[in-house]
């Protein structure tokens, strides 16, 4: 279903957003979401934010070409997050082939990773790697920074979400909106600085009933410091099976596939 929800409380600034949900579920995709992924439109971008598995999927399906992507943001490298970029390459590398440039960011080994992963997947591929090599880059960012890329200004956050990896959480700025986003994370005080001022805050809640896993955001804990959060508007996202079977009770706004939101 597609929902459109106007959303600015300032109409008097240019630029503007759209985002749609292209999956709003967690890695276990609990009943029948897609993983969590968003694209992100406006006048001088598009983003696909987070590349699991079921992104190309979700994409197609909504009627996005892939051609039109200008950057990929990945959070962290658990494979709901990031696993569905060899599908994303192999697509470029044979069904569309780029024909502009492309630029993916996330944390720090995302490229090694990515590659890694691209072999294990499709071994003993021979693609056209240099036509694909001279339009896409990869652009890692540490924990800490804020890096200006095309129109896009972005900042990093690290997350308590893995133990070795870096996990980020985002604050994006693009054409003249923000939006934050938690990528995957435990509660952590340093969020509500970070997210301060968005137009729009993305935060994962992975859990209901299960507040002593700590690298998960749950909801009776997000409900309760709500307040904390000076934002435009919150979403629930990468949403569990805990809080779907659970969600008569949940009282802040949730994400849905396919959702539209006007920033
Ligand atoms: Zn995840
Ligand atoms: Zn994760």
């Amino acid at each position: 279903m597609i929902l459109t929800v106007a959303m600015r409380k300032s109409p008097l600034r240019p630029g503007g957003l759209e985002l749609t949900i292209l999956g709003a579920g967690d890695a276990f995709a609990s009943h029948g979401r897609f993983q969590s992924g968003y694209i992100i439109e406006g006048p001088s971008c598009r983003i696909l934010m987070e590349a699991g598995p079921t992104a190309l999927c979700a994409m197609k399906r909504m009627g996005f070409r892939t051609a039109d992507l200008d950057m990929i943001l990945v959070s962290h490298l658990h494979g709901d997050h990031y696993g569905g970029l060899p599908f994303f390459l192999l697509e470029y590398l044979y069904e569309s082939p780029r024909e502009k440039p492309i630029t993916i960011v996330g944390p720090p080994r995302l490229e090694e990773r990515t590659w890694r992963l691209f072999r294990t997947m499709f071994p003993g591929t021979k693609p056209d790697l240099p036509r694909l090599l001279k339009y896409l880059k990869f652009i890692e960012i540490g924990a800490g920074e804020t890096r200006n890329i095309g129109p896009l200004r972005i900042s990093a956050m690290r997350t308590p979400h893995m133990k070795r990896d870096i996990s980020l959480a985002f604050r994006l700025e693009l054409d003249g909106r923000t939006i934050a986003f938690t990528g995957d994370s435990g509660w952590t005080d340093a969020l509500a600085p970070f997210v301060a001022d968005a137009d729009l805050f993305l935060c994962e809640c992975t859990y209901f009933d299960s507040e002593q896993l700590d690298f998960h955001m749950n909801y009776p804990k997000l409900a309760a410091n709500r307040g904390r959060f000076r934002v435009g508007r919150m979403l629930l996202t990468h949403v569990g099976r805990e809080v779907l079977d659970r969600r008569r009770e949940v009282r802040l706004p949730m994400a849905r596939d396919g959702m539209r939101i006007t920033i």
